[in-house]
């Protein structure tokens, strides 16, 4: 591997072991109250379980984002039907018992006549329809993968953002929500690939109407106090309170010497302190700190202890980042 290949892998492995440890972390306090004092000591003890979760145990955070990622790493196009039909087929092998299936997700897996991507993206119409919105935080707290499709190519950005707003419509139809995913999934590539991100790039790439939405979305949650976004079940209030972490931990996209394990540490514990979906408020924030700082910015304890569904654990994760960024070839 040259030394920019092993750059990419890092912090692509950063990216996804980055969302899983999050979500592990938070997933004990997820629907809880706020924890303004909750410190985290970054070793194993933070991961402390509940009665749902066994310690380390990630949610549906990361279980949506591994067919993905898996897809990614089989060298598959996200965008293409192939993908997507096995996505949508993992995810509700997964979903027939899985601990917790999101609100949304769940309507649109039962209303689905079919079982490929076609019919999952007219249950997710339908549901957007019955209800006049489907903007929950879903799409973008599996996003991650969708980031490290494409690194190797010239216009790799402009497919990161079709095949996140294609995959956001599986079962989030709303703007926002593909909008959302779009722009977070840039991110996490731009981190991956150059190490660090000009925000407006990444902006300018979902679109002018978009980019101007969420810039000010953005800049409002840049020095907020995370938990000051209430409906963090909303894309809307997940991305800034994600992104509101960041900031408060000090880290700037653009700038990597703020890019450190010290400051990962930070992000999820300001994630984990806030009131109601701390979880997936940490899976998308780990996302971008991870793909920032890099996988050796995840605490040891952490990365020992975390797990999910199918029997994987942090190597295997490694491993599916690791070909995702090799687009499926042989290492
Ligand atoms: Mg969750």
């Amino acid at each position: 591997m040259t030394a920019s290949t092993v750059d990419l892998t890092r912090r692509a492995a950063g990216a996804i072991l980055g969302s899983a440890v999050a979500d592990a972390v938070g997933a004990p306090y997820e629907f809880g109250p706020a924890r303004p004092h909750l410190t985290l000591a970054g070793t194993a003890a933070d991961m402390v379980g509940s009665h749902t979760w066994e310690p380390g145990e990630w949610t549906d955070d990361t279980a949506m984002a591994v067919p993905i990622l898996r897809a990614a790493a089989d060298g598959l196009d996200l965008a293409g039907t192939e993908a997507q039909d096995r996505v949508v087929r993992d995810w509700r092998d997964w979903a027939r018992d899985a601990k917790d299936v999101g609100i949304q997700t769940s309507e649109v897996f039962r209303g689905m006549r079919g079982d490929d991507a076609a019919a999952a993206r007219d249950s997710a119409l339908a549901v957007h329809e019955s209800k006049g919105r489907s903007a929950g935080n879903g799409s973008v707290m599996r996003t991650g993968p969708v980031g490290l499709a494409y690194l190797g190519e010239a216009d790799g950005v402009a497919r990161v953002v079709a095949a996140a707003r294609g995959i956001a419509a599986l079962t989030h139809w709303e703007a926002d929500a593909r909008d959302g995913a779009a722009l977070w999934s840039v991110l996490i590539h731009l981190a991956v690939r150059d190490g660090r991100v000009r925000l407006d790039d990444a902006l300018a790439a979902v679109g002018e109407e978009a980019g101007a939405r969420w810039g000010a979305l953005l800049a409002e949650a840049d020095g907020a106090d995370p938990d000051s976004f209430d409906a963090n079940g909303w894309v809307v209030h997940a991305v800034q309170a994600a992104y509101a972490a960041i900031c408060a931990a000090g880290i700037a996209l653009d700038d990597p010497a703020t890019h450190t394990a010290e400051a990962f540490l930070r992000v999820v514990e300001e994630c984990v302190r806030i009131h109601n979906d701390t979880d997936t408020v940490a899976a998308i924030a780990g996302a971008l700190a991870g793909a920032l700082c890099g996988v050796e910015a995840i605490p040891a304890g952490w990365r020992e202890l975390v797990h999910g569904h199918l029997g994987l654990g942090a190597e295997e994760l490694v491993a599916l980042a690791e070909a995702a960024v090799r687009g499926g070839e042989a290492a």
